[in-house]
């Protein structure tokens, strides 16, 4: 594989064997001068990713604009692992998945099957096994449920861009995978230990925003059909799916994090950490850029789970209801 696609996609194998064989020392990425360019794109990669959710692309021209951007992939991977911050190794990991699969949905075909290859993925042609369909596709949204593909010896057709963003699945989990298991060396610390400073305040500061913000929030305060959908996850029922992306979207609105979301999940009969954060990352537009909002009342009413109450009266949204509450304290 050339160097330019290497800088692409400095995750695969192949760009970490070209890592390798350049021979540089640890000494020498971290403080010598040729890799200051590397350095910052490391530092930046990061701060993207915190700040951002995403990571942009830098013009790659020449061999040496390639050499930069994949050192300063490991580089990257190395401070993250040195703020030591569970939601930071996430957002990272996130943030260079969907880089990638920006990328790779300009890819001929042939290069996206080799990536496929990497990660164990059978692709046959424009199909893909349905047991990796079902390890990474957002199933949750109803358009990738499997009753709504087309299915043929176990095998979904799938089209180029939907590969591309099962890839993406394959590769955050990849990217976080590794991360936890990294240890930092003690030089990265040294070198980067302003950087690491900066983004470790950043992520107290957004902690105690979020706990001050936690401590505002009554239960009691919430609408009924918004405190039976929580009795009920809570109680361990099974909660239609409606009523999941219902409960989400008001958590969220209200400003409670994906972590605390995820709480209220855990007594699911069906809870897969994974998959949940996963939904819950879509549905808070962490990964997906869309804020779902919170439905009407008319829709919730719909789907059966409006349990109005005499305070309700005069009520069109949920959120309403809960915001005039607070304000009557
Ligand atoms: S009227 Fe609206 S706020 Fe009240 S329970 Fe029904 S859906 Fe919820």
């Amino acid at each position: 594989m050339d160097l330019f696609k290497l800088a692409k996609y400095p995750f695969i194998a192949e760009a970490k064997e070209w890592v390798k064989n350049e021979k540089v020392s640890i000494d020498e990425i971290l403080f010598d001068e040729i890799y200051e360019r590397a350095r910052v794109r490391g530092i930046e990669r990061v701060r993207q990713a915190f700040e951002r959710g995403f990571i942009s692309n830098v013009a790659l021209l020449n061999e040496i604009d390639c050499m930069m951007e994949i050192f300063s992939y490991p580089i990257a991977r190395m401070i993250v692992v040195a703020i030591d911050n569970d939601y930071l190794l996430r957002r990272y990991a996130l943030a260079e998945a969907k880089k990638a699969y920006e990328g790779l949905k300009e890819e001929e075909f042939e290069f996206i099957q080799m990536i496929a290859k990497e990660f164990d993925i059978e692709l046959d042609g424009n199909k893909i096994h349905f047991v990796d369909y079902l390890k990474y596709a957002p199933t949750w949204d109803i358009k990738w449920k499997l009753v709504n593909k087309k299915l043929k010896a176990g095998y979904v057709f799938i089209r180029k861009n939907e590969v591309a963003r099962i890839l993406q699945e394959a590769i955050r989990k990849k990217i976080y995978n590794e991360l936890v298991n990294l240890f930092a060396p003690p030089e990265v610390k040294k070198a980067f230990k302003d950087e690491i400073m900066e983004i470790r305040n950043k992520l107290i500061l957004k902690q105690k925003k979020e706990e001050i913000r936690k401590g505002e929030i009554k239960y009691e305060d919430f609408p009924p059909c918004m405190q039976s959908l929580i009795s009920a996850i809570k109680s361990g029922l099974n909660v239609p799916h409606v009523g999941r992306f219902t409960i989400v979207t008001f958590l969220n609105a209200i400003g409670q994090s994906v972590d605390e979301i995820l709480k209220l999940f855990s007594s699911s009969p069906d809870f897969n950490e994974e998959k949940t954060r996963y939904q819950i990352e879509h549905i808070t537009g962490r990964i997906s850029g869309t804020i779902y909002a919170t439905p009407k009342c008319d829709t919730i009413r719909t789907w059966g789970l409006c349990n109005a109450t005499e305070e309700c009266r005069g009520i069109r949204h949920p959120l309403i209801f809960y915001k005039r509450k607070r304000r009557r304290k």
